[in-house]
């Protein structure tokens, strides 16, 4: 059994009905539950009635987070390596469509960049690509870990999908954390929005992170592409999705990102609206569904939203951000696949996560 079966066991529910029962008494009494909240209680969560108890579950939320996660961020920034790739998504600058300035770093550029970063202080480094293995082969990607390894003590990659045994020599190689979003999880929209390329095969990218589990990744981080599908049911799929994987894979790491869509090359049209209070209730459900499950929350919103995020559970922090090819240290940088918000530095990041009274760190494990 994959997710693909909880997927279509709860794919069907009639979430207007479903929210239209909900008394002010169901929530309430989810909120105050001394154990675990089960699916149909998430659900309760992300309903229109919970909009009215934010304040609670924040503080709900709160408690978990410290029970579980004490006061700390992890700091890490993302390093792109390519941006050629072969699909055709309709909300990302890089598809292939696009007319934007292709490139992909040598090994003496990723070097550079390495150095560039690794200077700042980051240990923890993402390193991505677009979706070319005729550009950007398995082989490149691994070439490009051997040598960032020499400067960073975590290493995870948001590539295109790949096989348990490739995992397997991504993680010989020396990565130990795998981001992959499903970007829609509705079948339908995820049809209309890849146009073309491998991308369109719905069911490998969804068992993309199950395979990442069995390949024995140390973390696994999925999401949804807020914006692409009605928020309320990706993210209730978001969260059945880590709970299917934390409850199979208790040694995995499981982590969730709630990357909202951001200007890029290119017009996508049919976006739904995705309010800084939704977001807030997805990440507030979340936390009380799924306590273990690690938050991460990028540069792409704004620095006050970030910042008043981090008490209700966020984990990981990415800072000091670039998504173009080379951002950080290459003079002809590649076209960036999105804009970020947060354009603060390193510093201004560290110094204003100590002043909402939490740690800013740099590593929270050790490769041995
Ligand atoms: S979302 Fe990924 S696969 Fe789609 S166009 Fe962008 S880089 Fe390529």
């Amino acid at each position: 059994m994959g997710f693909y079966d909880v997927y279509s066991q709860y794919k069907n529910i009639d979430y207007h009905q479903f929210y239209e029962e909900l008394t002010d008494s169901d929530i309430l009494k989810i909120i105050h539950k001394d154990r675990p909240i089960n699916e149909i209680e998430f659900l309760a969560l992300l309903s229109p009635k919970a909009e009215n108890y934010l304040e609670l579950m924040a503080q709900k939320a709160h408690t978990l987070s410290l029970q579980h996660f004490g006061k700390t961020v992890l700091l890490y920034t993302p390093m792109y390596l390519s941006n050629y790739c072969t699909n055709k998504c309709t909300y990302c600058s890089f598809s292939i469509d696009n007319q934007i300035k292709r490139k992909q770093l040598t090994a003496e550029e990723i070097e550079k960049e390495a150095k560039a970063i690794a200077s700042m202080g980051f240990k923890h480094l993402l390193i991505l690509t677009g979706e070319s293995k005729k550009d950007t082969p398995l082989s490149y990607v691994i070439d490009a870990v051997h040598i960032l390894k020499k400067y960073f003590d975590s290493i995870g990659v948001e590539i295109f999908p790949l096989t348990v045994e490739e995992y397997q020599q991504m993680i010989e190689a020396g990565v130990d954390s795998l981001t992959i979003y499903q970007e829609v999880y509705d079948e339908e929209i995820y049809r209309k929005v890849h146009l073309a390329g491998r991308k369109r095969n719905y069911h490998f990218r969804l068992d993309a992170p199950e395979r990442g589990c069995i390949a024995k990744m140390r973390n696994v981080n999925i999401g949804a592409l807020l914006g692409l599908g009605e928020w309320r049911s990706e993210s209730f799929m978001t969260g059945l999705h880590a709970n299917y994987l934390q409850n199979k894979y208790p040694d995995v790491e499981i982590s969730v990102s709630f990357p909202r869509i951001r200007p890029h090359v290119g017009v996508f049209e049919d976006i739904y609206e995705v309010t800084d209070q939704n977001l807030v209730q997805f990440m507030l459900a979340l936390r009380i569904f799924l306590p273990r499950v690690g938050i991460t929350i990028s540069t792409r919103e704004r620095q006050g939203f970030r910042e008043n995020l981090i008490p209700l559970g966020v984990t990981r922090m990415s800072a000091a951000s670039s998504t173009e090819v080379g951002g950080h240290s290459i003079e002809d940088a590649g076209d960036g696949q999105f804009e970020i918000d947060d354009k603060r530095s390193l510093e201004e990041v560290r110094a204003a996560i100590f002043k909402k009274g939490y740690q800013p760190i740099f590593k929270d494990w050790v490769r041995i």
